[in-house]
């Protein structure tokens, strides 16, 4: 037997892939009444990447910047199954999708099949570690909420070990360096929410340690931040300089073994440089169900940076099966959580215009199937008229092209000091300090999805103002 659904046999079944930016976007424009709708996703809850850092030094707890997918769903007009498994393969030709329960703990079935009629495919990317020796093994990450937890347990590990008597000035200095590999934003912000928990807390906790901490950004392009304008580049490396975060640019990491990374220097010298913690943040890749799906369809998926889709966020080669939208896309548009959530609500109202043009076409065939069917001459030749009618309305139909609009970009760097590039006036607007902070503060509280989200953050950040960051690990 199938796993029980939402089922109506005269309605589509949207099934949705993915929890985070593009699907839950997709979820909560979607009018659910004119579709069977079923999400899934290994991960039961939508994560606000944005303040993925702010959680991995404490300033925020993590159910914070969490909103279970149910909370959406259950709001809706119609019942949205919601599944917690990983999608493993997509068969487009028959149009099913094939799950599993990967979760420790599982029923007598793990495992199933579904058909759909279209196909909301949502599931991000994952990150690139560019088959980079040690990576996997020895670096901590920045993409999901455990790799945050794991950042944190691994950084006060450094700290608490570093403390231990009798340890060499040498391992306490190895110790407590922290490394960030990638000078995009999520290095960036990480970096600087490092130095605000050090400046802020570790002070205070570990007088004999703080001063010995050290943080190095290492980035192998010339810059950091290459999406930024150059003035807010530079305002950033002098922000960074006066935190005392080292920027290393023009360095590419060779190697992260357990204790050190290896670093090719901009004089092609190769340097073995001894760290307590490795924050791999070089960017992401598509993830192994996307390029299967590509694959299934080689004439039309050959972009090696991810999904191939149209205007229309119809996946090329799939005759409109088929929508893909965010990380695991290949468009014109950066990989970024205000492309994938644009993207979601604009597929949501486009399906509601499909469901007019799908009945029409379901009425067109009808009639034709009918017109075929009347001996009567006068019956037929009304029949067809009624036909060339629906014909007419549905030649006019047309559902609108995604446009993109680019709301700016923000980013935090640490010291109460935030970036911003905001279109204004046809062009741009750069602005950076602590006014910049507060807007990327308010900008990021209004783009929470919910109240109980924006009011758990809002006493977060008071509870780290009034009785700073936790410094217990957890095991
Ligand atoms: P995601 O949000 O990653 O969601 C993918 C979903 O698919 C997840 O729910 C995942 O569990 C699920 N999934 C994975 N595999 C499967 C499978 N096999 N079957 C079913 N489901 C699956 N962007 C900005 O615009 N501004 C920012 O300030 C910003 N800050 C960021 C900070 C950090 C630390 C990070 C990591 C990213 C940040 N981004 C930011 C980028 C932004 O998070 C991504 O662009 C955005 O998440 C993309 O949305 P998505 O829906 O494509 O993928
Ligand atoms: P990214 O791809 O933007 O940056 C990764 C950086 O790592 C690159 O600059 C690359 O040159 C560098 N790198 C790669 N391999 C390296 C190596 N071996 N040694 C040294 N450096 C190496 O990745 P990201 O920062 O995780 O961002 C991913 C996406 O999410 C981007 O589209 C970004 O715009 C978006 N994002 C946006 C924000 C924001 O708007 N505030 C925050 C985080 C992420």
């Amino acid at each position: 037997p199938g796993p029980q659904l939402p089922h109506d046999p005269e309605k589509k079944t949207v099934v949705v892939l993915g929890s985070g930016w593009g699907a839950t976007s997709f979820l909560n424009t979607l009018d659910t009444t004119e579709y069977n709708v079923v999400v899934i996703s290994p991960r039961n809850f939508f994560l606000f990447t944005p303040l993925l850092p702010s959680v991995a030094v404490g300033t925020l707890s993590p159910r914070s910047i969490l909103q279970p997918t149910r909370y959406v769903t259950r709001h809706k007009t119609r019942a949205v199954k919601v599944i917690e498994a990983e999608a493993q393969s997509i068969d487009p030709v028959n149009k099913t999708v094939s799950f599993i329960d990967n979760s420790a703990i599982q029923g007598k079935v793990s495992s199933t099949t579904i058909p759909y009629d279209y196909l909301v495919y949502a599931v991000g990317a994952e990150v690139q570690t560019f088959g980079i020796p040690g990576v996997k093994e020895n670096a901590c990450f920045m993409k999901e909420l455990h790799d945050a937890e794991k950042m944190q347990r691994r950084f006060l590990d450094c700290l608490e070990s570093a403390a231990f008597p009798g340890q060499s000035e040498e391992e306490i200095e190895r110790l407590l360096h922290m490394v960030v590999v990638g000078g995009g934003p999520t290095g960036v912000e990480l970096s600087g929410e490092l130095h605000d928990f050090l400046e802020e807390d570790l002070k205070s906790w570990y007088p004999e340690l703080a001063g010995k901490i050290k943080i190095t950004l290492v980035e192998a392009l010339p810059s950091v931040l290459p999406m930024f304008s150059k003035r807010l580049i530079d305002y950033t490396m002098s922000t960074f300089k006066e935190s005392k975060i080292d920027i290393l640019t023009q360095t590419m990491v060779k190697e992260v073994k357990e204790q050190s990374v290896t670093l090719a220097m901009p004089d092609k010298s190769i340097v073995e440089m001894p760290c307590g913690m490795v924050v791999w943040a070089a960017g992401n890749k598509g993830l192994k169900i996307t390029q299967d799906l590509m694959a299934k369809l080689p004439t039309a998926q050959a972009n090696r940076r991810g999904i191939s889709i149209d205007e229309y966020m119809q996946m090329n080669g799939t005759d409109g099966t088929i929508f893909a939208i965010g990380d695991c896309t290949a468009s014109s548009h950066a990989p970024t959580a205000q492309v994938a959530q644009q993207q979601g609500s604009y597929l949501a109202r486009a399906f509601a215009q499909r469901v007019k043009r799908d009945r029409l076409q379901d009425q067109l065939q009808e009639l034709e199937r009918s017109a075929a069917m009347t001996l009567h001459d006068d019956e037929r030749k009304k029949v067809v008229e009624e036909a060339e009618s629906v014909k007419r309305q549905l030649a006019k139909f047309k559902i609108r092209p995604f446009s993109y609009s680019h709301q700016g970009t923000l980013a935090y760097i640490g010291s109460d000091k935030a970036i911003a590039d905001l279109p204004f006036l046809n062009g741009s607007f750069a602005s950076g300090g602590l006014l910049t902070y507060y807007f990327w503060r308010s900008a990021y509280i209004s783009t929470l999805f919910s109240l109980r989200n924006r009011t758990l953050v809002a006493t977060d950040w008071l509870r780290t103002k009034v009785f700073g960051r936790d410094v217990s690990r957890e095991w």
